[in-house]
């Protein structure tokens, strides 16, 4: 057996490896990595750019039948259009289009395009920086020794003084309904054969939700089933109501407080439980099951290893050591949050700590954005988090109603908000909810992370006409000095 030694070998090639390995190897430690499938991992491949892709293409495809549909409805019976751009079925804006189509296959192509050009470039990004690239999936054998067998079967044996895991997270699968057939993953949803008459979701969370919305407005008729009392349950309730107004207006079927039992005995439909134990079926093409996702750590011998484990996810301290010295986790594998930047801060750090540097994982606030529409933002403490933290905060809201910004792109509702420490203004987190949001998440975390203040960000002057003179105004509310409500 072909025998090779390095320094770091790192498992998985997703955010979280490969940004560790571009950033170990330009720092001079010797790394190889190796990556089973295809290098971006589940972010690039099956995960946030293809879904980022998709909602775009939905959400164009939907103005479009908007700006079509005439007085008495519009193109398929449900496109509900922007809030501000129709008025009695026409375009408010005065644009009018012929009754639109789309060519699934060309949307999905596009979207194709993107990953290749993106997992491209992370191939080129670490060839430039002098990591060793090795296809195959791996195996521990111990702490310091992995076996990788590549496509053609051959198995090498890759000794190292560091081993990082990365090896992400997989599709939470139902009792009752394994993947196959009519149910499938986000995986599947990315990358439809065809458009779905009537989709069944499982779960509102991020998945549920940000693909509900783009297949309903691709066309397909959408009905979501939730185990929970809301929406995002996850999520401050008030950030989400905007979000069920949405789905609503859109015509998004929601069962929620309820549990699925599995296919009917036909197959072209899903049991689905109440609270009060009555069963009923949904007629269903497809089932999307987004339960969540959880740690993938079987398969590659990491039970060997007898680490400490945190529930289903690998135990790390806060500089992504695990309970074996030298061996290292980071990303979907150490647990939630689940997110590609958290997995990419963490695989910088740990490049960095292998390389001799200090560095220690205290992050003032890692953001998180669910892009539905309207999209949602948060980074920091909402008021009930900063409540049961003992911390005696202030909050303040403003409307994008009273936005200029919003009012031109079409879209009024959802508002921004703040949280600071009553005692000295310190700001302790930001949330918000509306069109385009997901860009002032910078301006969240920025301020969280430079220790800012009300009064700094009510005294800074932000570009007209910017959804980000919101955030302004909110700090400027807080103060009790908003000018323009
Ligand atoms: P992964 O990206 O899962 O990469 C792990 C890699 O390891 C995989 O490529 C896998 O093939 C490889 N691997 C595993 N085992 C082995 C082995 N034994 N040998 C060799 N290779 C192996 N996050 C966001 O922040 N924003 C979003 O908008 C967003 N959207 C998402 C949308 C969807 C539909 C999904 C499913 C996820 C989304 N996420 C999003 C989450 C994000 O994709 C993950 O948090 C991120 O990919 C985690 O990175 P990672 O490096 O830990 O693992
Ligand atoms: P999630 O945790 O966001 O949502 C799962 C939802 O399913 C929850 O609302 C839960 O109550 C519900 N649920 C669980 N079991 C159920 C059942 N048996 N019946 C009905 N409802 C049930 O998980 P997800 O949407 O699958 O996404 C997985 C992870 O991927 C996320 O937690 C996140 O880390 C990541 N992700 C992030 C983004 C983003 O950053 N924009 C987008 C997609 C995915």
């Amino acid at each position: 057996m072909k025998e090779t030694t390095t320094t770091l070998l790192v498992i998985g090639g997703g955010p979280g490896g490969y940004v560790a390995a571009i950033r170990a190897a330009r720092l001079g430690v010797p790394t190889l990595l190796v990556e089973a499938q295809a290098l971006g991992g589940t972010c690039l491949n099956i995960g946030c750019i293809p879904s980022k892709a998709l909602i775009h293409a939905a959400d164009a495809f939907e103005q479009a039948r908007g700006w079509a549909a005439g007085p008495a409805g519009n193109a398929g019976g449900h496109a509900a259009g922007r809030a501000g751009d129709h008025a009695g079925g026409h375009s408010a804006l005065g644009i009018r289009v012929a009754a639109p189509t789309i060519d699934l296959a060309q949307t999905l192509r596009w979207k194709d395009g993107i990953v290749a050009r993106l997992t491209g470039g992370v191939g080129a990004l670490l060839r430039k920086a002098g990591v060793r690239v090795l296809h195959g999936w791996a195996t521990l054998v111990d702490g310091k020794t992995a076996e990788v067998r590549d496509e053609a079967g051959e198995v090498q044996r890759i000794r190292c003084e560091h081993l990082l895991l990365a090896t992400g997270s997989r599709a939470v699968e139902l009792p009752g309904l394994p993947f196959g057939g009519a149910v499938i993953s986000s995986t599947e949803a990315l990358s439809p054969a065809a458009l779905p008459q009537r989709l069944v979701v499982v779960g509102a969370g991020y998945i549920g939700l940000e693909l509900g919305i783009a297949y309903r407005k691709l066309g397909a008729e959408v009905t979501v089933v939730e185990a929970a009392e809301r929406v995002l349950p996850a999520w401050d309730a008030e950030l989400t109501r905007p979000v069920r107004a949405a789905l609503d207006h859109l015509g998004v079927v929601l069962h929620l407080q309820c549990s699925v039992q599995g296919l009917t005995t036909d197959g072209l439909g899903l049991r689905v439980r109440t609270a009060t134990a009555d069963e009923f079926a949904l007629p269903a093409d497809r089932v999307l099951v987004a339960a969540g996702r959880r740690p993938a750590t079987e398969g590659w011998g990491l039970e060997g290893l007898q680490l400490e484990m945190a529930g289903r996810a690998v135990k790390i301290d806060d500089r992504c050591r695990t309970s074996m010295r030298n061996v290292w986790a980071i990303g979907d594998l150490t647990g939630e949050p689940m997110l590609a930047h958290r997995a990419m801060a963490q695989g910088e750090m740990v490049a960095e700590l292998i390389a001799g540097q200090r560095r220690q994982w205290m992050p003032a606030a890692i953001p998180a954005i669910c892009f539905t529409d309207p999209e949602v933002v948060a980074a920091g403490l909402s008021p009930d988090q900063a409540e049961a933290a003992g911390i005696d905060a202030l909050h303040a809201s403003f409307p994008f109603a009273a936005n200029g910004r919003a009012m031109t792109i079409g879209s009024d509702a959802g508002f921004v908000r703040v949280v600071a420490r009553r005692d000295n203004h310190l700001i302790v987190g930001w949330q918000a909810v509306g069109r385009a949001v997901s860009e002032l998440a910078a301006a969240f975390s920025q301020s969280i992370e430079m220790g800012a203040r009300l009064e700094d960000i009510a005294g800074t002057i932000h570009a007209h006409p910017t959804l980000g003179e919101a955030v302004q105004e909110a700090a400027l509310r807080a103060l009790g000095r908003a000018l323009h409500v």
